[in-house]
């Protein structure tokens, strides 16, 4: 994992029409980085933004850049949408980050996430989710738990497997154990809190993390690279080492669809089923759905 400072990128605009998988729910991305530091852990081996030819320009997978005025690219992004010359203000639904981690290591020094959080404390968009693979989230805790109170926000953590460390894998960029604390602990701030548990990566035992996430989150998004990763039947995932390595490590029965709906099942009957969306239609739910 990657802690080298990258060089700055200037950007007028900061936010970026949706299109594709998020476009049902979401009006614009946000990535305050270019690239991500995390290529080198668990995630990067399935990671579904190296794909993406418009940022990697045929590079390896790596964090390029971090966006040098990303708050007042937003204040100016936000004015232009919100705030128009003529016209009636549109809607502004956001995703953070599709492209990039928000809190990669580098944002401990850099702050550009919190940057964009506080700007959007005088300027809240109409919903915002959160979306990070890292614990490093509870540093801004203050200011979603305010935000929250403005406007619609999920603050979502990636947890795809309970193996802290998976046979036949890299290491995580921050253990399962620790973004499932994370998240309970956001939770008890009043936080509306999501787990992405995608792609569905092997459990070691499903019942225990169902209890898990019932006392970590309001509501779980499950997901499997074969429906999820943008191209029909997982194709681009194919094209990576992500299967080979679950078949080499003794995982077979986890590349198939069948184990999702198995997992969904048991995670169902614990959670009940308005707390377990599936696929693009529950990442792009933005109904309020807090369990006190
Ligand atoms: S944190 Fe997200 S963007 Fe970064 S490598 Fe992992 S999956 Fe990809």
């Amino acid at each position: 994992m990657s802690t080298i400072a990258p060089p700055w990128i200037e950007n007028q605009s900061i936010l970026t029409p949706t299109s594709g998988y998020l476009a049902a729910g979401f009006t614009h991305t946000i990535n305050a980085y270019q690239g991500c530091a995390f290529a080198g852990a668990l995630c990067g081996t399935f990671c579904y933004a190296q794909h993406n030819h418009w940022i990697t320009r045929g590079r390896d997978w790596g964090l390029y850049g971090a966006k040098r005025n990303a708050r007042t690219a937003y204040r100016r992004d936000h004015d232009r949408i919100k705030r128009p010359a003529r016209g009636e203000p549109r809607p502004l639904k956001i995703y953070m980050s599709s492209a990039t981690d928000p809190y990669l290591p580098q944002e401990a020094r850099l702050g550009l996430t919190r940057s964009i959080l506080e700007e959007m404390i005088e300027r809240p968009p109409d919903a915002l989710v959160i979306q990070t693979h890292h614990a490093r989230i509870e540093r801004d805790a203050d200011l979603i738990a305010d935000l929250s109170t403005k406007t619609l926000v999920w603050a979502s953590i990636t947890i795809e497997t309970d193996h802290d460390r998976l046979p036949g894998f890299p290491p995580h960029a921050c253990s399962p154990t620790d973004r499932l604390e994370a998240l309970a602990r956001l939770r008890r701030r009043g936080i509306p809190t999501q787990a992405a548990v995608s792609p569905l990566l092997p459990l070691a035992d499903t019942q225990d993390f169902a209890r898990r996430l019932d006392s970590a989150c309001d509501r779980v998004i499950l997901d499997h690279y074969l429906i999820g990763d943008g191209s029909p039947g997982g194709a681009r995932t194919r094209r990576t080492t992500l299967a080979a390595r679950l078949i080499d490590a003794g995982f077979e029965r986890w590349t198939s669809l069948d184990t999702l709906w198995e997992t969904r099942e048991i995670l169902t009957k614990l959670l009940g089923e308005n707390r377990v969306l599936v696929g693009r239609e529950g990442f792009c739910s933005l109904s309020p759905t807090r369990i006190e």
